[in-house]
């Protein structure tokens, strides 16, 4: 048990846990009984409440809408068989937080009450754990400039809030991905390393048109060749070439993945060689051609490891092996299951306790 804070509570007088449909969990669709919410205003947090879920009055001219002063986060709980809850390195989210908030000329927010607020609600609404395989809490707190005022300066008003849902798996079968060669999501000196909600509205008409074409997930190429693998979609670009465990570089255009994060702290740990720099399109198509290009998945929260099935390129597509057959991200994901779920000993002290 991890000490919290103590927040004001109101709980709600209906639940809602009775009339969810545990077997059909779309991503994001479905909330607890309870969020929280806090203040800022003249220099400092306030007002720390968890709430009952639902609707809350703003002005229509705060200016997170008008300018995009938001950013967001993402987590996951598990429920152990014993029942025991854990989250997933918060700690880490944390300080990503924090630098999604100084890169948006956002207050910042104390890590334990990032941690704690995420706790305290989590702990509240527990019974809302899923324990089917591959189902989760999924967590999202998110901060948004509230000063109901159209000039275009940093807001001196925000709002914090934490809110959850549980969750299935996200993606079902191995994806077949395009390497975006027109639209950027992110330049050198932009805010492609924050949690920004902006970089998500700027990413969804090069979706949709991959979509169209027939395409699961779009994998961004740096800003100024294309020339250069950078992320996929909401996920970290991972691959294993010729033995080697590459992938672009963290910080500046390339969010620092938690899971990007765990899954290079793995394969350290079983003598893979990691390569964090530039990955170049020429040497994942040239080893998709060649066969050296062994393993292929997008590490996030959301979707912890998604295999990549077939890379499309200027019109070609390349087919990789069959996810199941590959060694290293099924060793990944089951090892980070095991951790997750409680079944092997986390000795890495990655799972926070609520
Ligand atoms: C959230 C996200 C990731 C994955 O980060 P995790 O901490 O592993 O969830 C990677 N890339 C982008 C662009 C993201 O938004």
């Amino acid at each position: 048990m991890t000490e919290t804070l103590d927040f004001k509570t109101t709980k709600t007088s209906k639940s809602r846990l009775q009339e969810t449909d545990f077997d059909n969990l779309p991503f994001g669709r479905t909330f607890t009984d309870h969020m929280f919410v806090a203040d800022y205003a003249d220099g400092e947090w306030k007002n720390f409440e968890i709430v009952p879920y639902g609707p809350i009055e703003l002005s229509p001219a705060i200016s997170a809408l008008h300018y995009g002063q938001a950013f967001f986060e993402g987590i996951k709980a598990y429920k152990h068989a014993d029942g025991t809850v854990t989250i997933f390195r918060p700690d880490k989210n944390a300080i990503r937080f924090n630098k999604s908030a100084e890169r948006l000329c956002m207050p910042t927010l104390p890590e334990d009450i990032f941690v704690s607020s995420i706790a305290a609600v989590v702990d509240i609404d527990r019974d809302w754990i899923p324990t089917q395989p591959n189902h989760a809490l999924y967590i999202r707190p998110f901060m948004f400039a509230t000063d109901p005022y159209l000039g275009v300066t940093p807001s001196g008003t925000y709002k914090y809030m934490v809110l959850i849902g549980p969750v299935g798996p996200y993606f079902s079968k191995a994806l077949r991905v395009k390497i975006e060669t027109h639209y950027t999501r992110a330049a050198e000196g932009g805010m492609g390393y924050a949690k920004a909600a902006g970089n998500y509205g700027s990413s969804m008409l090069p979706g949709r048109k991959a979509a169209e074409e027939g395409f699961d997930q779009l994998i961004w190429t740096d800003a100024k060749d294309h020339a250069y693998i950078e992320e996929m979609g909401a996920a970290n670009a991972m691959f294993l070439l010729d033995g080697v465990l590459i992938t672009a570089e963290a910080g500046n255009t390339i969010l620092d993945g938690v899971t990007r994060d765990t899954v290079i702290a793995l394969a350290k740990e079983w003598g893979i060689k990691v390569e964090e720099r530039k990955v170049s399109v020429a040497e994942i198509i040239e080893g998709a051609k060649n066969g050296k290009l062994t393993d292929a998945f997008g590490a996030g929260t959301a979707a912890t490891i998604a295999p990549v099935g077939s890379i499309s390129y200027n019109g070609e597509e390349y087919f990789l092996s069959d996810p199941k057959t590959r060694e290293f991200s099924n060793r990944v994901f089951q090892t980070l299951d095991d951790i997750k779920y409680g079944r092997v000993a986390d000795t890495h002290g990655w799972n926070y306790t609520v």
